[in-house]
């Protein structure tokens, strides 16, 4: 696989330690010092005007933008190959902030079902406090997205890889879709990364990320970011008046005439960070950015170990059935080889024979691996979701969402595969003891 789709562009490596950063002008500090400002001196009181007028590009208040944070989203921007970036302080913040800038109260979206159980909660449950409305969809068949929708529907959403199944979204068709009904694509990239995926070369409109997982890489730092292709046309109906009419709390100022590609980018700081105020801390930025710096290295080796472990999972007796689509047995390979051909991420799930109890049993058991409620580090975690992130729904409600009784999540990290391995084999001989 070629990371260089057009010679005269830097390579992915290249993007993920250089994009958005240079030496400090004045100190000449090589590694992006981390701001830790609130506020930015003006010159006068006519520069201040101008940067609060958004005539000026430049930094006012850090709940707006901060120069650390400023490089973490030019650098996501480059490596999703989008126009521009929002960072936030949480993956959810991303989705809140992005979906704050199409909706208006009594608003609806089509979602796929099978997405990460927060999210499920965030659209079916706290959205309806903004009167907004989620229509959730089996995103297998791709024309239930286009059946669901209604003329209130502003967006349709879909994670990549999906959490914590692995199930392959088919991007191609789902965008097509979206174009024809005039509503972006949002593509939730978190367990793929643009290392592995780039939803914006199958024709998605918006990216979102948790970087709190693979981005930011080492389980130490919460972040989201809300990335644009730049391509939207916002005034191609009156379905986005946040972008396409005058904005009240900026003299009348309309984000897409204004800004044009980068219109989604400027609305979500100017509005949507300024007005619910999740911005994203310079210290954590600079984690992040620390991290995407080895985004490549970790990912190939992510991958690696998860192939290894799904498969000596999938030939172990206790095992019944493992969901990696790396395997030729999973109903999502050939969509895994069409739109992850370097590895379908890291993060699966697998179900235990001896049903909740051996879950209970295996978690407990392993020693190295982690058992705890996140993904994407570079430590392997586990997590028995019947027991934990999923024991306040009922027997059928966990079914539905598919983690019944017997089902454990892993986030394989970047050991070793054989001492994963290893654990995981010792875990297993551990539950199977009466
Ligand atoms: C974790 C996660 C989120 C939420 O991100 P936070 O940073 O925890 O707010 C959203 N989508 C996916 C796929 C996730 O895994």
């Amino acid at each position: 696989m070629s990371d260089r789709p057009n010679p005269k562009e830097p390579g992915f490596s290249t993007l993920a330690v250089h994009a958005g950063a240079t030496p400090d002008s004045t100190t000449g500090a090589r590694a992006t010092p981390i701001y830790q400002t609130v506020g930015y001196v003006f010159d006068d009181a006519d520069q201040a005007a101008s940067l609060y007028n958004l005539q000026t590009f430049g930094y006012v208040y850090s709940r707006l933008g901060n120069p650390t944070v400023s490089v973490l989203e030019e650098r996501i921007a480059a490596l999703e190959g989008g126009r521009g970036a929002t960072a936030t302080a949480s993956g959810h913040a991303a989705q809140l902030v992005a979906f704050f800038a199409l909706m208006q109260p009594g608003d609806e979206f089509v979602a796929s079902k099978r997405l990460y159980g927060g999210s499920i909660t965030q659209f079916a449950l706290t959205f309806k406090k903004f009167d907004w409305r989620v229509h959730f969809v089996d995103p297998d068949r791709p024309e239930n997205f286009r059946e669901a929708l209604t003329p209130r529907c502003k967006a349709i959403f879909v994670e990549s890889l999906a959490n914590p199944g692995g199930a392959v979204a088919d991007l191609e068709p789902i965008a097509e879709i979206a174009k024809k009904a005039g509503v972006p694509l949002i593509v939730d990239n978190t367990l793929a990364t643009p290392y592995l995926c780039r939803p914006f070369d199958w024709g998605a409109d918006i990216v979102v990320h948790s970087m709190t997982k693979y981005l930011g890489g080492h389980g130490n730092s919460l972040g989201g970011a809300i990335v644009e292709s730049g391509r939207f046309d916002w005034f191609a109906s009156d379905k986005f008046p946040a972008l396409s009419k005058p904005e009240p709390a900026y003299h009348g100022l309309t984000f897409a005439e204004t800004f044009g590609d980068f219109a989604l980018t400027m609305q979500t700081k100017a509005v949507g960070l300024r007005d619910l105020g999740p911005a994203l801390s310079p210290f954590n930025a600079f984690l992040i950015l620390m991290g995407t710096e080895t985004l490549p290295l970790r990912m190939q080796k992510h991958a690696e170990n998860a192939r290894a472990v799904a498969e000596f999972l999938a030939g172990h007796p206790q095992v019944g059935w493992v969901s990696y689509a790396g395997l030729e047995t999973s109903p999502y390979h050939q969509l895994a080889r069409k739109y992850l051909p370097k590895g379908p991420g890291a993060l699966f799930t697998f179900g235990l024979k001896g049903g909740f109890e051996a879950g209970v049993r295996v978690v407990e058991s392993v020693e190295m691996i982690s058992h705890l409620a996140n993904i994407g580090d570079t430590r392997s975690l586990i997590l028995h979701p019947a027991s934990t992130t999923h024991r306040q729904l009922s027997e059928e409600e966990r079914i539905a969402a598919g983690v019944g009784p017997e089902v454990v999540r892993i986030s394989v990290g970047i050991e070793d595969a054989d001492d994963v391995i290893a654990d995981l084999d010792q875990a297993l001989a551990a539950a199977a003891r009466p």
